[in-house]
């Protein structure tokens, strides 16, 4: 890869607002090194995460006990058998977006060397196993390589959100908002001639955050209303702090 002249030409990171440093770019990066440890140990934890699911399969056994949760209306027998949301994670809704990625990073492979296609690798446990062991194993190769790692960061951040979600018993869910992002596009910093970034905003309850979808910003509460401001009409789902 050619070396840009200017630190302002840099790339910015797939996954994070941040420009590649010169190292990285010499190297071939398209993906920081800190988010690749991220990316790395986000991996590890959807692992930790998985063994802790079957406990909560019976109804009222989150790790908060959500005894104090609405009854469902009519005949006790009408309430579900187990936590659909958790069978569902365990039957598929865990590892189906992951292989999506196996599948398209082994594509992106196949096109530079010999690949298999994903394999079957027998039950749910298994295959997470297995999957989850080959992105890391492939993990530092598509930091370099592959021009989309950002859909593996979405579909971790989404997966993750759920099974914390499960696992802490916090039930809040992220809400998109609108409009799009207001602020610069990927690689502007800033100035009124650059285009807007455009992208899906969402706020995460549990980490108290906005975050962007495409140029990866995230805001905190202090940051809101410059936000709101930027965008003119942002609704946001909260009361702003007083300025
Ligand atoms: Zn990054
Ligand atoms: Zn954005």
């Amino acid at each position: 890869m050619n070396t840009p002249d200017t630190v302002a030409d840099f790339p910015v990171c797939q996954c994070c607002p941040r420009r590649l440093l010169p190292l990285e770019v010499k190297h071939g990066r398209l993906v920081c090194r800190p988010c690749e440890a991220r990316l790395e140990s986000e991996l590890d934890e959807v692992a930790e995460l998985w063994q802790r699911l079957p406990a909560l399969l019976k109804p009222g056994t989150p790790g908060k006990d959500n005894a104090d949760a609405p009854r469902v209306p009519g005949p006790t027998g009408s309430a579900a058998p187990c936590n659909l949301a958790v069978l569902s994670l365990l039957g598929g809704g865990a590892t189906d977006p992951l292989l999506a990625e196996e599948d398209a990073w082994r594509r992106e492979l196949r096109k530079t060397r010999h690949c298999p296609l994903t394999p079957r690798r027998g039950g749910q446990d298994a295959t997470l196993k297995g999957v989850l062991g080959w992105l890391r194993v492939n993990l530092h190769w598509a930091c370099h390589a592959y021009p989309d790692v950002d859909d593996l960061d979405r579909s971790l951040r989404r997966l993750l959100g759920e099974m914390r979600g499960l696992v802490s018993g916090d039930q809040r869910r992220r809400e998109e908002l609108e409009p799009g992002c207001p602020m610069p596009a990927r690689g502007h910093t800033d100035g009124s001639e650059a285009p807007k970034c455009g992208g899906g905003l969402s706020y995460d309850p549990r980490k108290t955050v906005i975050r962007c979808d495409t140029c990866h910003r995230a805001y905190g509460p202090t940051e809101w209303d410059q936000l709101g401001a930027a965008a003119g009409l942002i609704t946001l789902p909260f009361t702003l702090p007083a300025a």
